[in-house]
């Protein structure tokens, strides 16, 4: 799968990317991650992609021009069967493991980060197929939250987790009934005694069956204690 960085902070990217599963998943080409520099599509001497806002105000907004011919550059031809373009932007519904797996159905997803006041509303009404917040609050840019977006959706790819089922059995998954699922169960290492406080016994135990159901039943009680709003659904 291709992801697309639409930036004007390439160099933002690195770090980020560059760790872990995700860095895995590129070294091994199970995922592509390309930055691009939507400067590259301005055509005055400083590379302008920001003006003033129409009606006045504070701050400035992200032109139309050069994120409209830098997606339409980035994938010619749109297929909205295989290609998804997401604007980064606080007023998205918010992001979460659902849209991850939904994202990871398509072979591009090129995320669009805003910067300044924002983007053109133009852009998000006609250029992008959706918008995409990661949390009610804002960011200073989308580049954060375009790579948490990458980072989600990437180790939910086949092959990306070391074991198959990893990504099956943690917090959110879809349960039998295809909803959003509850929180992971606790998980512990050795010691089996770290000053004082004990790993629950029927961990050390060896009963796979008796385990099964004690992570079950521990994962709804952490839900109800960390997490309540899972389970009122
Ligand atoms: N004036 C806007 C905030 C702009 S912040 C407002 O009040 O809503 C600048 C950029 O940061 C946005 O264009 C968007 O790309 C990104 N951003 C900010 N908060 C975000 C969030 N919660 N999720 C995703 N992107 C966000």
């Amino acid at each position: 799968m291709k992801f697309h960085l639409l930036t004007i902070f390439p160099e933002f990217f690195h770090g980020p990317m560059d760790h872990g599963v995700v860095a895995r998943a590129a070294q091994r080409e199970l995922i592509e991650i390309k930055v691009h520099n939507l400067r590259d599509w301005t055509y005055d001497f400083h590379k302008t992609v920001d003006d003033r806002p129409f009606g006045g105000g504070e701050g400035m907004v992200m032109k139309p021009q050069p994120l409209f011919e830098a997606v339409e550059a980035i994938l010619p031809g749109r297929d909205p069967a295989r290609q998804r373009v997401a604007l980064m932007s606080a007023h998205g519904p918010l992001f979460g493991q659902r849209k991850a797996r939904e994202l990871a159905g398509f072979e591009e997803v090129l995320l669009i980060c805003g910067r300044y006041e924002g983007v053109d509303e133009r852009v998000g009404m006609h250029l992008a197929d959706e918008e995409i917040s990661i949390g009610d609050y804002v960011l200073s840019g989308g580049e954060l939250a375009a790579a948490v977006v990458v980072d989600a959706v990437a180790r939910l790819l086949p092959g990306v987790l070391g074991n198959q089922d990893s990504s099956l059995q943690e917090s959110f998954s879809e349960d039998e009934d295809g909803q959003d699922g509850i929180l992971d169960c606790p998980h512990y290492t050795r010691p089996a005694d770290f000053r004082g406080l004990r790993v629950p016994d029927v961990l050390l135990a060896g009963n796979h069956a008796e385990i099964r159901k004690w992570r079950r039943q521990a994962a709804i009680e952490k839900t109800r204690r960390l997490r309540p709003d899972l389970l009122d659904r």
